[in-house]
């Protein structure tokens, strides 16, 4: 109803850039952010007068104030997400205070991906959708090229060439990024969907979608391709089955439609995903048919300008040194408080880029086997594929064709879905 009345309301006069909708439905303008607002007033009364706050009061006070927090946009002030601003305060805090002495540095590089570890399987496991580890990967890499800018291109060891390199590196990285973002490719309910919503019910929950996807595919096929086993009807009739029942367990109960073959439905997004490899917080997005190949792009760019970056920075800091012994051991790095900084932000930078080579080799096996990550995982789960060199290969061995052709087959999807215009918002 509230959302009917906005929308006439949007119709009639549209919003200048600093006004909003607010969470009650009504008009509001970002100059009112500390106007008129009875849960604080109401609370700082309670305050006043000692008396207890009532069990929801705060939480209703958080939620004005986040409403509340906005910048001007084109249609309409947009709301901020407060998980944006964590990182921006906390990273230069914190490498700054790493940089102050070498036992800061271990403990505050030890503390830092750990923290980030922890808070992932927190909200991972809540099922949560933060804007907290993109904000964290964007502001990193922008923030680490703007240190090369200020801290290492005036020490002279840096040549414009090299200077240029690490700038198409960025730029290419944030180019594959925004591509990436168009989105993994969603399912779209067919019109056989809708006779679905009545006839099929939801899978047994010991039985997994994503496998028997595969191999249920699989017997239909084997079903039309041997006529001579099988006389038409009774072949017809199997086939029918066989396609019901492959119709029952693909169906999915959230997004009410039949899903493909190989997709699967994202919970943190609440949308089905063609071919869906698995949920990126990183990117704030799914990784599917679509975004897949420039997933691996924007991986591979941002690591060959990390690796180049952090081969400049300690070739600048420690010039005696061979690259690897630079970055173990590297006499009077401490002694001036600009190269303190730049030795910090490449053991940063390192521990970044070994988390994401190690993403990118398990990427590229998974592509060589054609497996995505989602059915590597559930295969390991169910015991139903090859695990190779402890687990780091996932052999399912349903679709894969040869390294040849699932290369092939992996640069050439996606050419038949459609493009999407992304508009600035899609980038968080
Ligand atoms: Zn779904
Ligand atoms: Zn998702």
């Amino acid at each position: 109803m509230k959302k009917r009345a906005n929308k006439a309301l949007e119709l009639d006069d549209p919003l200048c850039c600093c006004e909003y909708v607010d969470r009650h439905g009504g008009r509001s303008h970002m100059a009112a952010c500390c106007c008129d607002c009875e849960d604080l007033d109401e609370a700082c009364d309670r305050w006043m007068k000692r008396e207890p706050q009532n069990p929801d009061s705060l939480s209703r006070v958080a939620a004005t104030v986040t409403d509340r927090l906005r910048v001007p946009w084109i249609s309409g002030a947009k709301k901020v997400d407060l998980s944006l601003i964590p990182p921006l305060i906390l990273l230069p805090i914190l490498l700054h205070i790493a940089a102050l002495h070498y036992l800061l540095g271990i403990i505050v590089l030890t503390a830092l991906p750990g923290m980030v570890l922890w808070y992932y399987y927190f909200t991972h496991r809540k099922k949560g959708r933060t804007l907290f580890f993109l904000s964290l990967a964007l502001f990193s890499l922008l923030y680490m090229y703007y240190l090369f800018l200020t801290e290492v291109m005036p020490r002279g060891d840096v040549t414009n060439l090299q200077l240029g390199i690490i700038t198409l590196g960025v730029v290419l990285t944030l180019i594959a990024l925004v591509h990436t973002k168009k989105g993994p490719g969603y399912v779209r309910p067919s019109p056989a969907d809708t006779h679905s919503t009545v006839t099929y019910h939801s899978p047994p929950p010991d039985v997994d979608s994503a496998y028997h996807n595969g191999s249920r595919h699989q017997v239909v096929i084997a079903n039309r391709t041997s006529p001579a086993e099988q006389g038409a009807e009774p072949r017809a009739v199997a086939g029918s089955v066989l396609e019901k029942d492959s119709s029952r367990r693909n169906w999915c109960p959230f997004c009410k439609l039949v899903q493909p073959p190989r997709a699967g439905h994202c919970r943190i997004c609440g949308a089905c995903v063609l071919r869906l490899d698995h949920h990126c917080v990183w990117i704030n997005s799914c990784v599917g048919q679509a975004n897949h190949r420039s997933f691996l792009l924007t991986l591979i760019f941002f690591l060959l300008t990390s690796l180049y970056g952090i081969s400049l920075v300690l070739r600048s800091v420690c010039p005696t040194q061979s690259l690897l012994t630079a970055l173990l051991y590297c006499p009077d790095v401490y002694s001036q408080s600009s190269s303190a900084l730049c030795f910090t932000c490449a053991w940063y930078s390192s521990i970044v880029t070994g988390g994401l080579l190690h993403l990118l080799v398990l990427q590229l096996i998974n592509v060589s086997y054609n497996v995505t990550e989602r059915e590597a995982r559930i295969a390991l789960r169910d015991k139903t594929g090859r695990s190779l060199i402890w687990g780091l290969i996932i052999d399912t061995g349903v679709y894969s064709h040869g390294f040849r052709a699932n290369w092939t087959e992996f640069l050439n999807m996606g050419e038949t879905l459609e493009p999407k215009a992304l508009k600035p918002t899609d980038l968080v």
